[in-house]
């Protein structure tokens, strides 16, 4: 990771124009979640304090690009940005062809995605908002594996382009759990299609002593195993695929595991009836939602063990009280462990919300997309611009 850090940079006098995420969720013209506001405000504070003209970039939800709609406003956020930092924080509609800012101000500009040209990475847009900076800060983990004016064609031009302390202490958490991992080090893959997740498992395989699969990626494994799954949700296009994997970890040596049990029900609905079975003996009217108990135990035991923990995807449907138990189980299995672990993904962290176990996993991930890439061995875009930028 050799780019800048803001950290070590003087902006004293300075332009400094940072990309945050604060992508956060608004009600009413109130925003109703301010976590990723909280999580800027150390950035932000910091650049104040070297005595920077702070002007803040950032998108809102999925607008239509050229068309300002008030639903997409920052507005919201500006407001809550003041409350939390106890200041005025101006919004600034157009931006794009200047900011007037002396030092120790602080700008918010208009939602980034209202204008044409910031999703496909525009180099025009990208140069006009470098043009505003003398120095441009990426904060913002959560979009780092776009390709954006905003996120990385920006980087090219800004006159210095560094990381900020929130996107550089993401990336070290990560590392130090991808790359430097204390062993046995154990990944668990949940969620609902091995589709979304073919090369995170391909990638891991390489990198980890165990993996676990849960959720509807286990069904495909299930099935590829020469079991019925019944009506489960699974990929059956996907076999093969699973055939692989399975292969790939036995010539290292190890396994992937399928659930010895598990819990079925005949809908798929918070109301059906659960009914824990063994692997073998789903009914063709039954869909498997959870792993079972005996495998829970086996799971946990498993992670009791393990050195370095990566997780990603619930094990089963979570959100249906019935079938929450596996995904519980692994939660508050990672919990009680001592090892390393990191855990990302929207879904993962509603399930670590709803366990309450955020203060045991040693690091959760906040960005999704961005999370599961850097899993995949990808490297973000952004990251790449700003190590460019700094062995220019
Ligand atoms: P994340 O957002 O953490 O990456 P995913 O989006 O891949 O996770 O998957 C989460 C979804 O998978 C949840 O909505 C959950 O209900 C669903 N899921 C888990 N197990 C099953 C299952 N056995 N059958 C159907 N859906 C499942
Ligand atoms: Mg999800």
């Amino acid at each position: 990771m050799n780019y800048l850090r803001m950290e070590d940079l003087d902006l004293a006098g300075k332009r400094v124009l940072i990309r945050e995420d604060l992508n956060v969720p608004v009600s009413d013209g109130r925003v109703t979640s301010d976590a990723r506001i909280r999580a800027s405000l150390p950035t932000i504070r910091m650049a104040l304090e070297k005595g920077a003209a702070v002007m803040i970039l950032s998108h809102l939800g999925r607008p239509v690009e050229g068309e300002f709609d008030p639903q997409f406003s920052l507005q919201p956020v500006a407001i809550c940005l003041g409350e939390l930092l106890g200041r005025e924080v101006r919004l600034q509609k157009d931006w794009l062809d200047g900011v007037e800012i002396s030092p120790g101000e602080i700008v918010l500009c208009e939602n980034v995605r209202f204008i044409p040209g910031e999703k496909k990475n525009d180099e025009g847009l990208a140069r006009s908002m470098a043009a505003l900076c003398d120095v441009f800060v990426m904060d913002a983990f959560g979009t780092a594996h776009r390709a954006q004016s905003s996120t990385e064609g920006v980087i090219r031009f800004a006159p210095v382009a560094c990381a900020g302390p929130l996107l550089d202490r993401e990336l070290k958490a990560l590392a130090k759990g991808l790359h430097h991992p204390v062993r046995p080090m154990m990944a668990i893959v949940g969620g609902s299609k091995v589709s979304t997740k073919l090369s995170v498992l391909d990638n891991l395989l390489d990198k980890v002593d165990e993996l676990i699969v849960g959720g509807g990626i286990a069904n495909t494994f299930i099935a590829a195993s020469g079991h019925d799954v019944g009506k489960s949700l699974y990929e059956p296009d996907l076999i093969h695929d699973a055939q692989m994997l399975i292969q790939k970890a036995h010539a290292k040596g190890g396994s992937i595991p399928i659930p010895v049990d598990v819990v079925v029900a005949k809908a798929f609905s918070n109301d059906a009836e659960p009914m824990v079975r063994n692997v073998d003996e789903v009914n063709d009217d039954e869909m498997i939602l959870d792993i079972g108990p005996l495998t829970a135990v086996e799971y946990s035991r498993m992670i009791a063990g393990a050195g370095t923990i990566i997780w990603n995807g619930p094990v089963g449907v979570f959100e249906f009280r019935n079938f929450a138990a596996g995904t519980r189980a692994i939660a508050e299995a990672i919990e009680r462990s001592s090892a390393y672990s990191i855990a990302g993904g929207g879904d993962t962290l509603a399930a670590i919300d709803q366990f309450g176990v955020t203060d045991d996993i040693s690091y959760i991930s906040t960005g999704g997309g961005a999370f599961l890439e850097l899993v995949e061995g990808k490297v973000l875009p952004a990251v790449a611009a700003l190590e460019a930028a700094a062995a220019r």
